[in-house]
């Protein structure tokens, strides 16, 4: 017997109410986005369930792709079996001879959707539960917590059966959430904040800070790896790159050396919210984590903040590095994460940056620059490319590999 389908709950969108819809209709729309890959696969969704129907198609991969896409608490993968009663005892007496092994107790739990159907779910029950005694008659029925628990579905058009359920993500579907610039940089910390700000449903865009020729073409290519990672969870990103040398050397040259990284940072918040604005979206993401470094003492975070009213979201904020780097692990970012090509505040970073920035010298320092010409300057000079999940990476490594 072959899979036909992958059974979806929706899991935390069951509770949405008037705005379930919504979420559902999203769902559909990245599931069908991520599945596009199955040629053969099919998918239909009703206010209860998703359906994808795997016409032939190998449930394996379809069920890997299935399990990165926010939304779905759980799938099963099910068996379609005609609408019989004589095709249903021999179905679900097939299904126990395979996965049965001794000692392990089971249930029937059945639905009629179809109510048309000659047996209701009681009776069902009993006659299919009867059968499986037939085919294994040493077998135990519980009732609570079996080994086993076979859910056979009478529906319009068919009956399904199902013994495996698959978790999913969970989280919210991308885009329900609207959309949040993320600032990537080659770490650890910021691919990770931006897989959770996925999870939540926030649609996201990377803005990455270049300083070439300081900054390798390597730097450069390890951020966009890295947002290519994340496209298995939400689809294609939006990848800004951001000239961010002037800026720096500006920053080196007129401000004492405790404050450059201050400096520096408050100058990508501003032009962040910048983009963030021509892009239409709410809200930033970053992935400071409280403590980690000078630039992430609370102290810094609020000299760094000042410069915008826009909420900052900081997924990673209370988490250890271990913590960080399971997820990474997880998400499968880190090995490229780890990657010894030093971004741009790396090299400009000073010996000892000050871990309590003052505001009033803040500004002080400013005031030498000409700041709104130089984020003006920086934000009329970004570059704006699509990064898809597989297919294009390999036209971009030839590029950037001729660079190298
Ligand atoms: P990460 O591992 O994400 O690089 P980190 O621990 O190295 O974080 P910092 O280098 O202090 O921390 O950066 C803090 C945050 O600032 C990053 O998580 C990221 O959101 C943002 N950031 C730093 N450098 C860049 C950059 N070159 N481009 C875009 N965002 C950056
Ligand atoms: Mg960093």
């Amino acid at each position: 017997m072959k899979y036909s389908e992958l059974m979806i709950r929706y899991g935390e969108l069951s509770t949405k109410g008037k705005n379930k819809m919504r979420f559902v209709n999203k769902l559909r729309q990245n599931i069908q986005e991520a599945l596009a890959i199955y040629p053969e696969v099919t998918v239909y969704f009703d206010r209860d369930r998703g359906h994808v129907y795997l016409n032939g198609a190998d449930y394996q991969p379809v069920a890997e792709s299935l399990k990165k896409i926010f939304g779905v608490q759980n799938f099963a993968p099910s068996y379609k079996v005609e609408k019989s009663v004589p095709a249903l005892k021999e179905a679900v007496q097939t299904i126990m001879k395979n996965i049965y092994q001794d000692g392990m107790t089971f249930k029937i739990a059945a639905r009629r959707s179809d109510h048309s159907f000659e047996l209701d779910s009681r009776d069902l029950n009993q006659v299919l539960g009867d059968a499986v005694f037939t085919a294994i008659p040493n077998v135990q029925v519980q009732m609570k917590s079996p080994d086993i628990t076979l859910r056979v579905e009478i529906r319009a058009d068919a009956a399904y059966i199902s013994h495996e359920e698959i978790m999913g993500a969970g989280g919210l579907p991308v885009g329900t959430s609207g959309k949040g610039v993320l600032m990537l940089s080659g770490g650890i910390d910021s691919p990770v904040a931006g897989y959770l700000a996925l999870k939540r449903g926030v649609d996201i865009e990377a803005v990455h800070f270049a300083s070439p020729p300081y900054t390798s073409p390597g730097a450069l290519k390890k951020a966009r790896d890295l947002t290519r990672k994340l496209t298995a969870f939400g689809g294609n990103i939006t990848f800004i790159e951001v000239p961010f040398t002037e800026i720096q050397e500006e920053i080196k040259n007129k401000a004492p050396e405790a404050y450059l990284m201050t400096l520096t940072r408050r100058f990508m918040m501003r032009i962040t919210d910048r983009i963030r604005e021509k892009r239409n979206a709410l809200v930033i993401i970053n992935g400071e984590s409280l403590g980690q470094v000078a630039s992430q003492t609370l102290e810094s975070m609020q000299a760094i903040n000042a410069v915008t009213s826009t909420p900052v979201i900081r997924p990673v904020v209370t988490m250890d590095k271990l913590e960080i780097i399971e997820i990474a692990e997880k998400i499968d970012t880190f090995e490229i994460s780890i990657q010894p090509f030093e971004d741009c505040c790396t090299i400009f970073a000073p010996d000892r940056p000050k871990t309590n920035p003052k505001i009033k010298n803040v500004e002080q320092y400013e005031a030498r620059l000409d700041v709104d010409a130089l984020v003006e300057r920086a934000v009329a000079g970004i570059i704006v490319t699509e990064i898809t999940p597989e297919a294009v990476a390999d036209e971009v490594d030839e590029l950037i590999g001729d660079l190298l």
